[in-house]
């Protein structure tokens, strides 16, 4: 019931009056479509590409844990936007009802889409010239792939995630499993200190947070 009203709560004061789920879907998609096209057309595939992509995926994994655990769990000055809009994905969504009961809930679960927009148009962009000056250049495409299709997985999986035991997807024991490590982070006694990891739970096992 307390939740209930929590959820009424945030759709009446935070959610845009004008804001349409589909819509920030269907920007969303554009994006990471887009942005893959772009970033695989630069990519020099050779024999060595697979090195280059598992060094990308340590890169992507280790960013999101550390953004995840100290900057989206800890008030760091200059972030506290980013600690609040957390917070509030952590009130709307908690361990013992972790589904959306309506489409535009999707708000309180995907990243807000001037976040994306910049992730896609500004951050990427910048991160590949300023690299490009210091790693290798056969590098830095490898890697801003791998940080675009890194990032799609992220909202994907953190949707399913998200998703009821009961859906289709849960047939997936890699579902289930993700399910079961995502619920563990939703928990009140446990989302500041475990189960950080959203894509896969590698980077949990390494710093010790594994519930
Ligand atoms: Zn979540
Ligand atoms: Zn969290």
């Amino acid at each position: 019931m307390k939740l209930a009203r929590y959820r009424q709560h945030f759709r009446a004061k935070v959610i845009p009056k004008f804001y349409s789920a589909k819509l920030h879907i269907a920007l969303f998609v554009f994006f990471e479509v887009s942005a893959l096209v772009i970033a695989f057309s630069f990519v020099s595939w050779s024999l060595l590409s697979p090195l280059w992509v598992l060094l990308s995926v340590m890169w992507a994994s280790t960013f999101l844990y550390i953004t995840h655990r100290w900057f989206l769990h800890q008030k760091v000055p200059g972030f506290h936007w980013a600690f609040k809009m957390h917070h509030w994905h952590h009130t709307f969504y908690q361990a013992h009802d972790m589904e959306y009961d309506e489409l535009n809930d999707v708000y309180m679960l995907l990243m807000p889409p001037w976040i994306q927009a910049i992730y896609y148009v500004v951050y990427l962009p910048l991160l590949a010239w300023v690299l490009s000056f210091i790693l290798p250049v056969v590098f830095v495409p490898h890697l801003v792939f791998t940080l675009t299709l890194w990032y799609g997985l992220y909202e994907l999986i953190h949707w399913i995630e998200h998703l009821p035991h009961t859906h289709l997807i849960m047939r997936f024991a890699w579902a289930r499993s993700m399910k079961h490590h995502h619920v563990g982070h939703h928990h009140p006694k446990f989302k500041d200190s475990r189960n950080f990891g959203i894509v896969e739970p590698t980077q949990d096992y390494l710093w010790g947070s594994k519930l």
